[in-house]
């Protein structure tokens, strides 16, 4: 049974078969997976999710596979953390902390989108799998291809964190590093995309792909006992995560999940690569492409292919958009770390730094339920901090040695 009936053009509306394709050939437009609601309101019930194992596809009916799903049973359902700690140090009294830094298998929540891609290139025939990555797209391909027995070519900027690159190779993937930011790799791969009968998870396969980020925010949902937040902070790259929370909000409210929300929508980035924020800021129509320079690698795409979409969405849910500077993205992984024993990497300090900056300014009210959106894991991104922690101290094994530096203390 299928509840997807194919896919349709987000700018002029013209509708498309269900193919690994990605850009509308009247207009050039983003294609999106269109869904058959009347059945999936027939079929899916609140009891029927609850039923079901916990990961990404106890939501299966809302997410674009036909067949049963092949990839990614052990995926999704992560922890929804009440941060009291955190929002006593930030002067905030109802806060939570989605926390994906420990999606498995590879720490991130890239894992939710892969899943969905590599499920859906399987019944598309594909025998190898292939994206253009910031880093944690390619830990989560390598990995799941290798699982799911899928061949993979993976291109990635050739100076990311060395972690995220071993985080990649272990796998047995084919890595190949491109001597440019991530939009000369994209380009490359768009390029390669058309001459090898691949699926691009990001490219041909994006329809697909981007539609798995909705399970981080049914969760949420489901974790709350079947409710929206007032507001939630996400972290932006190519402005898709953030546009999916929404458009999963909007599916849960059409088919009576939960009650009708008014949440906002706070979009993340670093300020050395904001084109969102700055846009969203400065009253733009559409962002200026940027050449990234930030320690927040994972969010570091300077034209970022949903972008005036994102900035869309946070206007329409009257919530606002914020960058933060490398310094406070490290401050704000050091404070999520010591106030609630989570260790986030870059993306999540921007989302933790966001949130403080937002409510310094009034921006963000401090007694409705708020979420905030961290989606990767800190061991990958330890070179970004490792000058800005506190080493041991080291002294001789006897007790007087430690006597002398507990005094000290
Ligand atoms: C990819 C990524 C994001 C955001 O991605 P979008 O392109 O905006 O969907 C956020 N956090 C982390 C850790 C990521 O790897
Ligand atoms: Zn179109």
């Amino acid at each position: 049974m299928s509840y997807t009936k194919g896919l349709k053009c987000k700018e002029c509306g013209e509708r498309y078969p269900k193919e690994p394709i990605y850009v509308c050939e009247t207009c050039f437009g983003p294609l999106e997976v269109e869904y058959d609601y009347d059945n999936i309101k027939k079929d899916l019930s609140k009891e029927l999710i609850l039923s079901r194992e916990k990961n990404i596809w106890r939501y299966a009916e809302l997410l674009p596979i036909d067949n049963e799903p092949t990839i990614g049973a052990q995926v999704g359902y992560t922890p929804l953390v009440k941060a009291d700690n955190l929002g006593k140090a930030l002067g905030h009294s109802n806060l939570y902390v989605k926390n994906d830094a420990v999606c498995f298998p590879t720490l991130s929540f890239k894992d939710r989108v892969v899943s969905v891609a590599l499920s859906k290139s399987k019944e598309f025939g594909f025998d190898t799998v292939s994206c253009a990555s910031t880093g944690n797209l390619a830990n989560a391909v390598s990995s799941l291809a290798s699982s799911g027995n899928l061949k993979s070519f993976i291109f990635i900027p050739y100076d990311l964190e060395e972690s995220k690159v071993i985080n990649s190779v272990i796998y047995g993937t084919n890595l190949v590093g491109i001597k440019g930011a991530y939009d000369d790799v994209n380009r490359l791969c768009s390029e390669i995309a058309g001459k090898y009968n691949w699926a691009f998870v990001n490219i041909n396969m994006r329809p697909y792909y981007s539609e798995g980020s909705k399970s981080y925010a049914f969760e949420i949902m489901e974790q709350l006992g079947w409710k929206a937040p007032a507001n939630i902070v996400v972290p932006m790259a190519s402005g898709s995560l953030l546009t999916k929370v929404w458009k999963a909000i909007k599916e849960f409210e059409l088919l009576g999940m939960i009650e009708p929300s008014n949440t906002k929508m706070y979009g993340a980035q670093a300020t050395g690569c904001s084109p969102i924020s700055t846009a969203f800021k400065n009253k733009w129509e559409i962002f200026k492409p940027v050449k990234p320079d930030t320690i927040a690698k994972s969010l570091a795409i300077g034209t970022p292919a949903d972008g005036v979409y994102a900035m869309s969405v946070i206007n329409e849910s009257g919530g606002h958009a914020e960058d933060v500077s490398d310094q406070e993205i490290i401050d704000g992984i050091k404070l999520l770390a010591e106030t609630e024993g989570i260790y986030t990497e870059t993306a999540g300090g921007v989302t933790v730094a966001v949130t403080k900056k937002l409510i310094e300014q009034g921006k963000l009210p401090t007694d409705e339920l708020t979420v905030i959106s961290i989606t990767g894991n800190g061991l990958k991104t330890q070179d970004a901090i490792i000058d800005s922690v506190k080493k041991p101290e080291v002294i001789e094994p006897n007790i007087d040695n430690f006597e002398e530096l507990y005094n000290s203390l």
